[in-house]
């Protein structure tokens, strides 16, 4: 049974923020500085943010150039024109919300790997500068082939390499850690180990009612507004939704000695994405190599992608270098069907707010301040 106190001074709020993932906390943060006087508690099931949050790869990225052509395509020009100025306004809000001594943010910049079947895409450089222009005022991507032997790539496969001086990469655990000091600074109550099992709207308010790990029985938080950010998870809270969960397989591997580049890169269409962190590199990708088995929510390891992911290592990323990988782990993402970010206020009290589709580390800012206006 709860006491008075309990009662009094725990349950009750003007904003429940679902979910601590970057979109989460950025919600949380975004209510509290434009109105510092409001209550904002953050529920967060695991012990830690346990989404796609602290599981990443740290690229700070708006598209490279293939994924920027390929989603011309898709989405069309002005639709992905404007995805991309959302993506770098977000990772300007972020630097600037926290700092970049607080993310760890190095501006090594971003690199990415083409091969023969894509040598085509080189062509096309100065039509997306052009269209891009209007956001950097300048030319994102140029041609560094001269970097190919330095960084040590197998320049048997590959045959160009595109850079993109605005792409940086920062310390993803060090940026969580700030993002959640800065919430708690602002006077954001954050309780973790709380798995929130359903809204319910009632005449005045919201209920949320979660597990308490402690004991088994059920808490009721009430809050006049309640912002859904659980991401890939919120099947379970709103099936209605339908967001699809895409698993990511990354793999760390021991510091290497003498490696050769700094910098994030991609490599075909961003289905593969590898970074230096200090002497380690940490590799991960290869969904598209088993799509279904990856629209998951379970965090397991496929083989058949970890093994592809060894194999691109050996021989193109590493090639004829000594390393050996010191372990692996998955990640969650939430998958709108139309790639795009999504804000849906449910009714006047709910809103879901979810799925930065694979770019959240860019776009989560962003997407938390339009939410909040
Ligand atoms: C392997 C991998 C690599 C990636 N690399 C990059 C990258 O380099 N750059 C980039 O920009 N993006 C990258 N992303 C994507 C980026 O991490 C996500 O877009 C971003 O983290 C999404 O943030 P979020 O807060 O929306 O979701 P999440 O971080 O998934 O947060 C959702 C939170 O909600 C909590 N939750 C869920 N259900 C409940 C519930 N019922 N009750 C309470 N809490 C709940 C979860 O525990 C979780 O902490 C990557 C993702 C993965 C998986």
């Amino acid at each position: 049974m709860l006491s008075f106190w309990e009662k009094n001074s725990f349950l009750n709020f003007e904003h429940i923020v679902i979910g601590s993932g970057i979109l989460g906390l950025s919600v949380a943060c975004a209510l509290k500085e434009k109105n510092p006087g409001t209550t904002v508690l953050v529920l967060e099931k695991g012990i830690f943010p346990s989404g796609a949050s602290t599981k990443n790869a740290g690229f700070a990225c708006f598209g490279s150039l293939t994924e920027i052509l390929s989603d011309f395509e898709r989405t069309g020009i002005d639709e992905t024109v404007s995805l991309v100025e959302k993506r770098w306004k977000g990772i300007n809000l972020l630097r600037n919300r926290l700092g970049d001594d607080k993310t760890g943010l190095l501006n090594y910049g971003g690199y990415e790997l083409i091969d023969e079947q894509k040598l085509y895409v080189t062509d096309k450089i100065n039509f997306v500068n052009e269209k891009l222009h209007g956001i950097f005022n300048a030319d994102v991507f140029k041609m560094r082939n001269e970097m190919i032997s330095e960084f040590g790539f197998n320049s048997a496969v590959v045959k160009a390499l595109v850079y993109n001086e605005f792409e940086s990469q920062i310390d993803t655990g060090k940026m969580m850690n700030s993002l959640t000091d800065h919430a708690a600074s602002l006077g954001i109550r954050i309780i973790n180990g709380c798995n929130v099992k359903r809204i319910s709207e009632k005449e005045n308010y919201v209920r949320v009612i979660a597990s308490d790990s402690f004991s088994d029985r059920e808490i009721f938080f009430s809050g006049k507004k309640v912002y859904v950010c659980s991401n890939a998870f919120t099947k379970y809270l709103l099936p209605e939704l339908n967001i699809k969960p895409g698993r990511g397989q990354v793999l760390v591997t021991k510091p290497v000695k003498n490696l050769k580049f700094k910098g994030v890169f991609h490599y075909d269409e961003g289905f593969y994405y590898f970074r230096n962190f200090g002497d380690r590199v940490i590799f991960g990708g290869g969904r598209n190599l088993d799509f279904e088995k990856e629209e998951s929510a379970e965090f397991e390891l496929n083989e058949k992608i970890q093994n592809k992911l060894k194999e691109l290592l050996d021989n193109v990323i590493l090639f004829g270098q000594e390393y050996s990988v010191d372990y692996s782990w998955t990640g969650i993402m939430g998958f709108t069907e139309n790639k795009l970010p999504l804000i849906e206020n449910i009714s006047d009290r709910i809103s879901a707010i979810i799925s930065c589709n694979g770019m959240g580390i860019a776009l989560s800012s962003y997407i938390a301040e339009e939410a909040v206006k």
